[in-house]
Formats: structure tokens, C-alpha cells, sequence
């Protein structure tokens, strides 16, 4: 699953091919990705009508995001929600082939060519073809005709803070960390106090901070708690800065790929050594999602 920094640079690559362009049509060919979010979704065709006469004529004016979302912003104040979940995708395609972005969910080489059969959303723009693909369909696209709308559904109420914002600060985390029970890992990766770390950045970062992945999240320092701190802003910058980690065949603007899985110390690494003292890594299981970790660096 992407984390934040995969978002990032999907948005990135987003705006760079995007905005300032036109919807010349849409095609849904699964309404229950725009109708609502959760599991038990149920496809409405009220709202895939609201979704293709909504958006059709109308401009890409930015992309923002906020935690692993994002907001597609629109001409006439429309806005798109949306999200990847465990297998969603964006593939901009240029009609003179010249320019593509692929970001999210790894695309399988035997579904490059576009559209696909998990090709559920398809925009045809003035100078290309923007596709939602999904093989699982849990992620979503929901429209809102203007931002008043969108603000009143409160979708980002459980979210924390954004690891880069200024509001981020080892006060802050100290504290909330603080009121804590479960696992500093669990709590990371939960997304209710700082967002966008899961399973990679929750344990790279961990390692980093030398603070074990199954230590009580309100049982660290202030020394931890201010490693723990400098490790993620560290750690999501650079992973940002090179393009996000996934790997195998997803690729970046102009068919780079991420680069940050090369830096990768922990993560995927049960079993070898430690970079930094020789010793073999761990593996144990926390919040249901494998962990990796060093018993003799982490504390
Ligand atoms: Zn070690």
C-alpha cells in the first residue's frame, strides 16, 4: 500500500501533467467507487450520474493532500476526494505518448496497456487520458459540487498532523505519545497522532530512533521521543526527495522509479544483518502487520 510519500509524488507528478486541463468526458464503469467509502459499499447511480455530469467540461485546477488523500480541486469549486486504499491507482497517459505518471498500487506488466479491466474510472482530458485502475475496489472517488459539501462530511476528523507541518512539533508528539497504551508501532501507524507512516516508515523510522517497534508508546523519553521525531522528518523527506519507495514496476514521471526502497534498512530485511551492529534481524508482528527490528540497537 502507498504511504505518504508515494502519495506525494503521485500528486506531484499529478499537477505536473493535469492541471490547467480540461474534462473532456468521463467514464465509470463501477459506480460503487464514487458513491461512498467504506467496506460494505453500495453502488449508487444517483451519484455516478452527479460524478460524470458534474465533472465533465470542467478544469483540473490543483491537486492537494492530506495524509494519504487526495483532493483533486476543480473549476467552479468542485472538488474530488480520493483515496488508493490497498490496490488503487493513477496512470496519466499523454495522447502523443510522450508524458506518463503512474503512481499507487504497483501496476502489473501485463496490464500496462490502458484501459485495462481495472480501469473503473477513465477522464478523458484535452491532451490525455487519466485512469483509475483498482483489482480489489476498495479505494474511492467521491465528488463535491462545491467545498461546503465537502467540509461538512469532516473526512480528515481522526487524522493527526502532518509529519512536515509546522504544527508537528516533539511537544506535541511528547505529549500525545503520553496518553498512549498500545505500541509505539501501533500508535505510529495509526494516523491519529502524526499521518502517513505505515508498515515501511513506521519501522525504518523506528530503527533509526533505536526505540523498539513493541515498546508502550507512553513509556518513551523525552530523549526517544525527540530521536523518534527527527528520525520521521528525516526519513519522510528523503523519501519523498527520491520518489517514495515502491518498487518492482511502479514509476515515477518519465518512467523513473522510486529509489527510497534502496535505502531501506529494516524494512523487508528479517533475517540479515544490521547495518549497524552485525546482528540478525528480528521479525515479530505488531497491529496485525510484520515488523522488523534490531534486539541489540533498539531499546
Ligand atoms: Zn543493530
Amino acid at each position: 500500500m502507498p504511504e505518504l510519500p508515494e502519495v506525494e509524488n503521485l500528486r506531484l507528478g499529478l499537477v505536473r501533467v493535469i492541471v490547467g486541463q480540461k474534462i473532456l468526458g468521463v467514464t465509470v464503469t463501477k459506480p460503487k467507487l464514487v458513491s461512498s467509502k467504506g467496506t460494505l459499499r453500495v453502488a449508487s447511480h444517483g451519484k455516478k450520474d452527479e460524478f460524470l455530469k458534474g465533472l465533465k467540461g470542467e478544469y483540473f485546477i490543483g491537486v492537494e493532500r492530506r495524509a494519504k488523500n487526495l483532493i483533486f480541486v476543480l473549476s467552479h469549486g468542485k472538488i474530488i476526494l480520493a483515496h488508493l486504499k490497498m490496490s488503487g491507482q493513477f496512470v496519466y497517459q499523454a495522447s502523443d505518448n510522450k508524458k506518463s505518471v503512474m503512481g499507487g498500487h504497483p501496476i502489473e506488466l501485463s496490464e500496462t496497456k490502458l484501459p485495462n479491466k481495472h480501469s473503473h474510472i477513465i477522464f478523458k482530458l484535452e491532451h490525455g487520458t487519466l485512469y483509475y485502475n483498482d483489482t480489489r475496489m476498495f479505494g474511492y472517488l467521491l465528488y463535491y459540487k462545491n467545498a461546503k459539501l465537502f467540509e461538512n462530511e469532516n473526512h480528515f476528523k481522526l487524522l493527526g498532523l502532518e509529519p512536515l507541518s509546522s504544527k508537528f512539533s516533539p511537544k506535541y508528539f511528547g505529549s500525545e505519545l503520553k496518553k498512549k497504551k498500545g505500541k509505539i508501532k501501533a500508535v505510529l501507524m495509526d494516523q491519529k497522532i502524526v499521518t502517513g507512516l505505515g508498515n515501511i516508515y513506521a519501522d525504518e523510522s523506528l530503527f533509526e530512533a533505536h526505540i523498539r517497534p513493541d515498546r508502550s508508546a507512553s513509556s518513551l523519553s523525552l530523549s526517544e521521543v525527540d530521536r523518534l521525531y527527527k528520525a520521521i522528518i528525516r526519513i519522510i523527506r528523503r523519501a519523498i526527495k527520491v520518489g517514495g519507495s515502491s518498487v518492482a514496476t511502479y514509476r515515477l514521471l518519465d518512467d523513473t522509479r522510486g529509489n527510497y526502497a534502496r535505502e531501506h534498512k529494516v524494512y523487508g530485511k528479517a533475517g540479515k544483518k544490521c547495518v549497524n551492529c552485525g546482528k540478525q534481524l528480528e521479525k515479530t508482528t505488531i497491529a496485525g502487520r510484520t515488523t522488523i527490528f534490531c534486539p541489540r540497537c533498539q531499546k
